[in-house]
């Protein structure tokens, strides 16, 4: 049982605090936040029992998977139920160890694209740069939780030297993408040795920097922040909003301030079986982020990774939801919806296989005749 009882079930920023005995300027500080992640099974079914969240099946889960959820990520939950969008994104689910899970652990060969550890090269212009494994909460549907368990080996220091060395050497890379994990844990000064080191290769044109933070700890975009990367433009920001309520007045407000810095703000979300993979949650996600000047990129099918598989929709079934959402948005909140496959094919455009677009081009062919 849990120790909200169950008509005033709210787990919201007031209980939390009373219940970490915290202010709200606790709450604002991204390392109080850091530091009070749940990150043991007990502590989520006490404050959550009545979803029916059993802490001793997940603790089978979290001695493979880890588990840790900002304070702030969990206020975000809207029901006290097992199938909350936010929760499912943050608490373990026995079906990640699934014995019968016959999926790979790097379904993308990331670890055969590596020139040096944890940098991937998989497409000749650009790279990405894996510079942490940790984050402020973990994803359940990571395609790259099999590196949870090991953070940060190498230590970035090594691992980062020898980036920089192969990135000097190899002129055509033009743009580096700095992901991880999330590379938003590190501290300000940190951050800016990676960004200098990159912005010193004369060949580098663009940085673009992968990271969750905006959606779940947005307290870490502080003013110092984008004033320190607002010096190492062009940088290109891409988030992961995966459900309209995350798109809260907090995270709507890191966004902003990165705008402000003349730092773009993209997302890529990832279809998820039971968190987005309604048209109506979509198209609401897909609104919002308009709203907040986010642009919609890519809406990723969800790799198949082990541990993730419960996560997984069909394609068709995706198709069929963009279908349903072009032809009601604007085009400013479309995102691709592809298909990441391994090497250098990269991220297939399932969008332009649908039905409804083969049906437009026949219709119109006389239009695309005379520019034959
Ligand atoms: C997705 C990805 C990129 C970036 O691809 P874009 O289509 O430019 O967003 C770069 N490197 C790797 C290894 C990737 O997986």
């Amino acid at each position: 049982m849990g120790i909200i009882p169950e008509a005033e079930w709210d787990l919201d920023k007031k209980f939390l605090l009373s219940y970490f005995n915290a202010s709200s300027k606790d709450w604002r500080d991204w390392r109080w936040q850091f530091k009070n992640r749940v990150t043991r099974p007990e502590l989520l079914e006490s404050l959550l029992g009545k979803t029916g969240l059993n802490a001793e099946k997940l603790k089978a889960v979290t001695s493979v998977y880890p588990m840790a959820a900002t304070p702030y990520y969990l206020s975000l939950m809207q029901t006290p139920k097992i199938n909350d969008p936010v929760l499912v994104q943050c608490a373990p689910d026995p079906r990640e160890i699934s014995s019968s899970d016959r999926a790979e652990d790097d379904p993308l060969q990331e670890d055969c694209h590596m020139p040096v550890p944890k940098l991937v090269h998989r497409y000749p212009d650009r790279c990405l740069a894996i510079v942490t494994e940790l984050c402020a909460v973990y994803c359940r549907h990571c395609n790259r939780k099999r590196f949870w368990s090991r953070p940060n080996q190498p230590g970035l220091k090594t691992r980062f030297q020898k980036m920089i060395d192969y990135l000097a050497a190899s002129p055509q890379i033009r743009e580096v993408i700095i992901s991880g994990g999330d590379p938003l844990i590190y501290d300000d000064p940190i951050l800016e040795g990676l960004l200098a080191s990159l912005r010193d290769i004369p060949h580098i044109e663009v940085l673009r920097i992968g990271s969750r933070v905006p959606v779940v700890m947005p307290m870490r975009v502080t003013k110092d922040l984008c004033r320190m990367l607002k010096k190492y433009r062009p940088l290109w920001f891409n988030t992961q909003f995966n459900h309209p309520a995350e798109i809260t007045r907090d995270s709507a407000r890191a966004c902003h301030m990165l705008q402000e810095a003349g730092i773009p703000v993209s997302n890529q979300s990832v279809l998820l079986n039971g968190v987005n993979n309604s048209p109506e949650v979509m198209k609401k996600l897909l609104y919002n982020l308009q709203t907040i000047s986010v642009r919609p990129y890519y809406l990723f099918h969800c790799d198949p990774a082990r541990g993730c598989t419960h996560f997984r929709t069909n394609p068709q079934e995706g198709v069929a939801l963009m279908e349903k959402i072009w032809s009601q948005c604007s085009g400013l909140c479309l995102p691709q919806y592809v298909l990441d496959v391994p090497g250098s094919a990269g991220k297939i455009p399932l969008n332009a296989m649908s039905k409804a677009i083969k049906n437009d081009l026949k219709k119109h062919k006389h239009f695309f005749d005379k520019f034959q």
